[in-house]
């Protein structure tokens, strides 16, 4: 299945992604895990994307775009993928519709989480990623020490840009920049909505019975 997987920051959109790469066996490619790998090995592309990150802001569509084409032409993908964080600007939708267009593909489903502005911003002030491999847990009750990762024991760190001033900015881009989106992708009867409160394994069960659906 070829799947582009939406909403806005603290959605659960990363969280969904490794479940569903999981589930159905195709890869998951995130752009923000990508860039913020580029950043901890210091690559060029790492230094420039560094300052867009720290601000909540885009990276420039270009450079996007032929991060993703490169992936995408990796053997892995050759069978389906689910991106998660692009695209999110209409230039990069037009950018996506070029690498499939190359390939001959098609996509099958735009899947969205929904989840209301408050939640996002409650969630994403509790969020902690693990600095092993990437998982995200949550900040500890006050007065409490910090537990480890679950899944490997790692130590679990608030992401730099879930900061309360970069979130607000990330969920301005997220308005104005990405959510125009959705009506192109409504249009093109691709978009399927998705619940996305509840808890996680509540949200999974309504993503694979959605996809469940699209595959039929
Ligand atoms: P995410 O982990 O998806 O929230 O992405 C974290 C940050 O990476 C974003 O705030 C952007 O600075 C950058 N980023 C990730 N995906 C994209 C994209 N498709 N276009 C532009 N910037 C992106």
């Amino acid at each position: 299945m070829r799947l582009e997987l939406m909403g806005p920051p603290g959605a659960g959109k990363g969280t969904q992604a490794r479940r569903l790469s999981g589930a159905r066996g195709v890869p998951h490619i995130s752009t923000g895990d990508m860039f913020r790998e580029h950043v901890r090995k210091a690559t060029p592309l790492g230094r420039k994307a560094q300052a867009y990150l720290d601000r909540g802001e885009l990276i420039p569509d270009s450079v996007v775009a032929d991060m993703v084409a490169q992936r995408l032409a990796a053997e892995d993908c050759q069978a389906g993928y689910l991106l998660d964080g692009f695209p999110r600007t209409p230039e990069q939708v037009r950018a996506l519709d070029a690498i499939l267009a190359r390939h001959g593909w098609q996509r099958s489903a735009v899947l969205l989480l929904e989840v209301p502005e408050a939640e996002v911003v409650a969630r994403i002030a509790s969020r902690r990623v693990c600095a092993g491999c990437g998982a995200v847990g949550r900040a500890p009750r006050a007065g409490t020490a910090p537990d480890p990762c679950t899944a490997c024991g790692g130590r679990l760190e608030q992401r730099a840009d879930d900061r309360e001033e970069v979130v607000r900015e990330r969920l301005k881009v997220y308005r104005e920049e990405t959510a125009p989106l959705l009506a192109i992708y409504r249009q093109r009867q691709l978009l399927v909505e998705i619940d996305g409160v509840g808890t996680e394994a509540e949200v999974f069960g309504r993503l694979q019975s959605a996809l469940d659906r699209v595959a039929a």
